[in-house]
């Protein structure tokens, strides 16, 4: 019976010692397990974050603007650029678009969505402290069964593009106008010669010479077009070439020592021998040939023009074509390298100007990596600088 109780209570032990180390075994398999599932946990979650940040660093670089709803009309998604143009943050996750964008018209189109699946090319004005344009496509989004999980708007700024329309549709305008203008003068000239005029000498000549002036004028007109085209464009091939500056401002003068005469205006050089810009010749004769005509043009009968230069830092010369006339209006400063602006409309055509003339300056400076200024006060004379490579 001892015996029997004796083997009973080993068995007993062996069966607990047993019992034992398979609990001691799958603690350890199940904390191993549950280590194993932590880290995996742990690299989910950083690889989830790794995709939100590339999703977000993707979004914001784009130039448009792109807004993603749930299906309750709730931001869940946003970029920089909508952000910015709507001046909101990117904690209106969650909000509805309305209190995001604040613009009834955007929640309009979302609304319009129920009915048609995109809305595209709408063209949307935004007021405020900067006004633009803004091309949107509104797109109802769906999952691959065809159920609906929300829409995504893209806002496209079209404000640049618009503002360039503008410009060229008001550059054709002004072209035409500039172009028929001496077209009619040279037209009724031709006109009064065939209704008989021919027979009257001194009639005769009078015509002539105004279809002669006006052909001229429109010749001018055209080359300065096309210049400024080429300018632009980047088409006009430089050649820049060491350019010895005193020599160029005296052939210029040379060029326009009859009109200065006629106006009696005393051209002076001032610049220093031995300064030399690296420079298209051609484009310096013209930038030179322009700002001094203008001098004479718009200076003072009687008075004087001067043209000095200086080295500057950076490896670069600035000239000044300074006159002592009437000046330029503070409002005109920042708008004469326009295209076609004149302070003086009628001053400028009774001079024979194409009102191109400054806008060549400009572009041709440009071209050499060169900037243009003006200062100007009224009856103070004006200062044209410039500056260029030097050599
Ligand atoms: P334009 O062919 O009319 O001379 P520009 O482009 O050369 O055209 O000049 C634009 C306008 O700038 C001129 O019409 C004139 O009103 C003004 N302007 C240019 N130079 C001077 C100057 N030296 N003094 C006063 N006004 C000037």
């Amino acid at each position: 019976m001892t015996l029997l109780l004796a083997v009973a209570a080993v068995a007993a032990l062996a069966a607990l010692v047993a019992w034992w180390r398979v609990r001691r075994l799958r603690t350890a398999e199940s904390s191993a397990h549950a280590t194993a599932l932590a880290a995996l946990k742990v690299r989910h979650n950083e690889e989830l974050a790794g995709h939100q940040r590339r999703l977000e660093t993707l979004l914001d670089s784009m130039v448009d603007g792109l807004i993603v709803l749930d299906t309750r009309g709730r931001i869940a998604l946003s970029n920089r650029a909508a952000e910015t143009l709507f001046g909101f943050s990117r904690q209106m996750v969650g909000c509805t678009l309305l209190e995001a964008v604040r613009h009834h018209e955007v929640a309009a189109l979302v609304t319009r969505l129920g009915a048609e699946a995109a809305i595209l090319d709408h063209e949307l004005r935004l007021e405020g402290l900067q006004p633009c344009v803004l091309q949107v496509n509104a797109i109802g989004l769906h999952d691959a069964a065809g159920t609906g999980t929300g829409a995504m708007l893209v806002f496209h700024d079209l404000t640049r593009l618009r503002e360039l329309e503008g410009a060229r549709q008001e550059f054709v305008a002004n072209v035409s106008h500039e172009l028929r203008t001496p077209l009619s003068l040279i037209k009724s000239a031709a006109e009064t010669l065939l209704d008989g005029t021919k027979s009257d000498p001194a009639a005769l000549d009078r015509l002539l010479a105004i279809i002669d002036r006006h052909a001229d004028r429109l010749t001018l007109l055209i080359d300065d077009l096309l210049l400024l085209a080429q300018l632009d464009s980047g088409r006009l091939v430089l050649h820049p070439q060491p350019a010895p500056v005193r020599a160029a401002v005296q052939e210029v003068f040379d060029d326009l020592a009859k009109r200065a005469q006629a106006r009696e205006v005393r051209l002076e050089n001032a610049i220093p021998d031995g300064l030399t810009a690296k420079v298209d010749s051609d484009r310096l004769r013209q930038v030179l040939s322009n700002l001094v005509d203008n001098g004479i043009k718009y200076g003072r009968p009687g008075g004087s023009l001067t043209v000095s230069a200086g080295a500057k830092a950076g490896g670069w010369l600035e000239v000044c074509v300074r006159d002592d006339g009437p000046g330029i209006p503070p409002e005109a400063l920042a708008r004469v390298f326009e295209r076609f602006y004149r302070v003086d409309k009628a001053r400028s055509r009774e001079q024979g100007g194409t009102g191109l003339g400054l806008a060549i300056v400009k572009h041709a400076v440009q071209a050499h990596g060169g900037e243009v200024r003006v200062e100007s006060e009224l009856g103070q004379g004006a200062a044209f600088y410039f500056t260029l490579p030097a050599a």
